[in-house]
């Protein structure tokens, strides 16, 4: 549990008053639907019971000071002119959110904010996406605004493409906004609808982070997508009126998958197996059906790896480490891969003979040291202080 009253103490001495708010906003894990979300499908993520936290005073001014406590670095800008900074990225994300904000008039007064987190960063849990929306949404405590979490979503997808320079889908900004305690979110990417699905209490759900990052991952992620596209392309004399791989079904694939080249066929194959596995695990969930929702994982961490092609060897022994560990239903790796962690569906009272298993596994495997997070889904951005005054 992450200590507000910490938070509070070190933005009263840094700035020599005390917050007048604290906001929250969750870090994310998507439980399936990988790689769906740029072929307008479907995804399926839960909030985490983990956050980043922004302890937020408004000022007299234009002036935005911004402390970090994880990077221990200060930034100051004024609204009236933003401008993203070319030396250090993580001021970017607090100053393309103020300017969205500002973007659709919606007018801002300075403020002294103060951010710490429990969210681990560059781990696939979108830290960056709690970041933004935890922003976002102090700005509106501190200016009496009243946005949807969709246009919030919207505000935090838009700093990231533009001042963060990554073109990310709107699933980590939405699940940040809108999750809630104790469900997971099927989240439409085509029109942003959403539906709560609840999270068996008898369930647990551990991230584990293989400890590896690929350079390669940008330019792969770039050649996957345009190989989605050219597949449209292919498909649409023989289907019709197809926008993307979300119109394309299983069945369709085996009446035209000729159509495709030998490299394009497997990529199709796991968009479109991925949204149909994406709603039967909906499904699944919402019928207390853990055993089912397991196996779609393993299907979906299989199509990754032998179909998409973006799984590396650590995220495999990660998962057949798990297949193999006490109380698993399932897990597969999650976020883009090349990297990043794995996700496994675990009974709650195996949860610790589970972890120890995994811990000890991967050190004799790869020698690597995994530090397992047990999580259960938490709640979307909210204000969890305001003090008396104004
Ligand atoms: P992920 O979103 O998967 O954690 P990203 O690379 O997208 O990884 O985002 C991580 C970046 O977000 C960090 O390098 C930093 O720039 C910014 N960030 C995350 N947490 C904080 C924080 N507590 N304070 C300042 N910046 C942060
Ligand atoms: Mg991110």
């Amino acid at each position: 549990m992450y200590e507000l009253s910490t938070l509070y103490a070190a933005f009263e001495q840094y700035f020599g008053h005390p917050p007048t708010r604290i906001a929250r906003a969750p870090g994310r894990v998507n439980l399936i639907g990988e790689h769906t979300d740029y072929n307008d499908g479907f995804v399926f993520p839960m909030a985490l019971d983990r956050a980043t936290y922004v302890a937020a005073r408004p000022r007299n001014d234009q002036i935005v000071r911004v402390f970090s406590i994880k990077f221990r670095d200060e930034d100051q800008f004024d609204l009236q002119q933003i401008v993203r900074d070319e030396r250090r990225q993580w001021v970017n994300y607090i100053r393309g959110v103020a300017k969205g904000l500002l973007a659709r008039d919606l007018p801002l007064r300075g403020a002294d904010l103060m951010i710490d987190s429990d969210v681990p960063a560059g781990s696939g849990l979108s830290s960056s996406a709690a970041l933004e929306v935890a922003v976002g949404y102090t700005f509106q405590l501190l200016n009496n605004i009243n946005l949807l979490g969709e246009e919030l979503a919207l505000v935090a997808q838009g700093a990231e493409h533009t001042f963060v320079g990554v073109k990310c889908g709107i699933m980590d900004q939405l699940i940040a906004a809108l999750g809630e305690a104790g469900h997971a979110l099927l989240i439409d990417c085509r029109d942003l609808s959403y539906r709560p699905v609840p999270i068996p209490a008898e369930a647990r759900v551990v991230v584990c982070d293989s400890g590896v990052r690929h350079r390669l991952a940008g330019s792969e992620y770039n050649q996957r997508r345009a190989g989605c596209e050219e597949a449209v392309r292919l498909l649409k004399p023989a289907l019709g009126k197809i926008q993307a791989l979300r119109d394309v079904r299983s069945s369709d694939l085996a009446m035209y998958g000729h159509l495709l080249p030998p490299d394009l066929l497997p990529l199709a194959r796991h968009v479109v197996s991925e949204n149909e596995r994406t709603l039967a695990a909906a499904e699944a969930l919402a019928a207390g059906d853990l055993v089912k929702m397991g196996q779609l994982m393993v299907a979906s961490h299989v199509s990754l790896r032998d179909d998409y092609r973006v799984s590396v060897r650590e995220l495999d022994t990660l998962v057949d480490l798990a297949l193999a560990a006490p109380g698993c239903f399932g897990s597969r790796m999650t976020g883009g891969g090349f990297g990043g962690s794995t996700v496994s569906l675990v009974a709650a009272d195996h949860v610790d003979a589970f972890v120890a298993a995994m811990v000890d596994g991967y050190a004799i495997r790869t020698g690597r040291k995994l530090q397992p997070l047990v999580c259960t889904a938490g709640a979307g951005v909210s204000c969890v202080y305001a003090s008396e005054e104004e």
